[in-house]
């Protein structure tokens, strides 16, 4: 297994074995992992053998394997809640996804801390679970929906920011990092003048916390969400992270089994953070296989991770501007490695399929940001998003593709 005492990608790639597989014969390149990552062996291994030998429910039974299962699945909560920052394993709860954590806030805070005439603050480059669970809320509470804009280039218009912001803002949620256009947005910055405003944040790191080092301390966040089959774990497990007081003060969302202290016909009882948050059985294993996959990760250093891919990034955009008729949608001077284009007279979904010929796995359309695309007035993109086992020649098999999708079209 790769350890942190260099970054070498080929044996990070060893680790994936996934990798190996050629498609249309050709070996893979596989350049969507904005839209999930793939998972290394240890990952793999940590499911298996946590069917093969602990599988039993969580939190309820006194037997050996209950016991086990439990070890682990909490092991795993305080190993990913260090991963992002937290401070107390209490404010890890699991989800099923990123989607699911924001879902969680809109309907659980929001309904008992939004009204009429209050509002919500979003910006232009969210993905549509950090827009939709707030539409839906605002409908509900006669609240309204305000979106920060951005610039061409991708980058928020952080004094349009200062000036929305008022004392009607409840939550400002925004994404650390754009799927979408590859932007690092100012978190700290954005959190810091929400909260002189009276108003909380909501971070949304589903692609944050797979390309660079999170710290929900140093962000100053309240709330944080991100999903496990982008960080090399397994799909069906997420985590929202909430400040404990926050998360205390507010109502259960979905109500069953494992959330409650007790029972009657009368009333229930919630049990203590994180479990009121937990309702039913959780996945377990998806759990277990998050905690290995940030084992995985900090083996290698987040931060090499992070200096692979901006170099790669640097070489890929200055190989991309070769190709004729390229266009780059998403220059923001902070980025992370998601390589967004438009190329002039071929449909990004005609480029996707003759580009997928050759073995290269690129993503085309409106990646679950449709408003982005109006922004820009554009129907698409086509989309290469680089991970820790990409590599230089994987992107020069991309540039071979495009240029013979440049001669089928003309
Ligand atoms: C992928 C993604 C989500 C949603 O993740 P799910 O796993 O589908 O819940 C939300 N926000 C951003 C920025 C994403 O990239």
């Amino acid at each position: 297994m790769a350890t942190a005492t260099a970054f070498d990608v080929t044996a990070i790639r060893a680790d994936f074995p996934i990798l190996g597989t050629e498609v249309h014969g050709t070996p893979l390149v596989y350049l969507d992992n904005a839209a999930t990552t793939q998972k290394p062996r240890a990952v793999l291994q940590a499911l298996q053998e946590y069917y093969a030998s602990s599988n039993a429910n969580v939190h309820r039974g006194v037997h050996y394997l209950s016991g086990k299962a439990t070890d682990l699945f909490e092991d795993a909560r305080a190993r990913i809640g260090r991963f992002i920052g937290a401070a107390d394993p209490r404010e890890v709860i699991f989800t099923r996804n990123a989607t699911e954590g924001i879902n969680l806030v809109a309907q659980a805070w929001g309904r008992a801390n939004v009204g009429a005439g209050d509002e919500v603050l979003i910006s232009a480059m969210e993905h549509h679970s950090n827009i939709v669970p707030w539409q839906m809320l605002c409908e509900e509470k006669g609240a309204t929906l305000r979106v920060i804009p951005m610039f061409d280039s991708g980058e928020l218009d952080m004094d349009a920011y200062a000036r929305l912001l008022s004392p009607r803002t409840r939550i400002v949620a925004v994404s650390a990092l754009s799927n979408a256009l590859g932007t690092v947005n100012p978190v700290e910055q954005i959190t810091r003048a929400a909260h002189e405003a009276g108003a909380i944040v909501l971070v949304d790191g589903a692609q944050a916390a797979y390309h660079m080092p999170v710290d929900v301390g140093a962000i100053g966040c309240d709330f944080f969400v991100l999903t496990g089959h982008k960080l090399y774990g397994p799909t069906g497990i997420g985590v929202l992270y909430g400040r404990a007081a926050i998360l205390d003060a507010m109502p259960p969302w979905q109500g069953g089994g494992d959330m409650i202290s007790s029972v009657t016909f009368e009333r229930s009882t919630w049990n203590v953070l994180p479990y009121k948050f937990e309702a039913g059985t959780p996945h377990i294993a998806g759990a277990v296989g998050l905690g290995a996959a940030v084992d995985y990760i900090g083996a290698i250093g987040m931060d090499r991770i992070q200096a692979h891919e901006r170099e790669l990034l640097a070489y890929g955009t200055e190989a991309l501007r070769q190709v004729p008729g390229l266009t780059l949608i998403g220059t923001a001077p902070r980025k992370a490695s998601i390589l967004s284009f438009v190329m002039d007279g071929i449909h990004p979904h005609d480029l996707g399929t003759i580009v997928d010929r050759e073995g290269v796995a690129i993503r085309t359309g409106h990646h679950c940001a449709q408003p982005v695309m109006d922004r820009l007035g554009i129907p698409a993109t086509a989309r290469a998003s680089l991970a820790m086992y990409n590599t230089r020649e994987e992107i020069d098999a991309l540039v071979a593709a495009l240029h013979k999708a440049r001669k089928v079209f003309g």
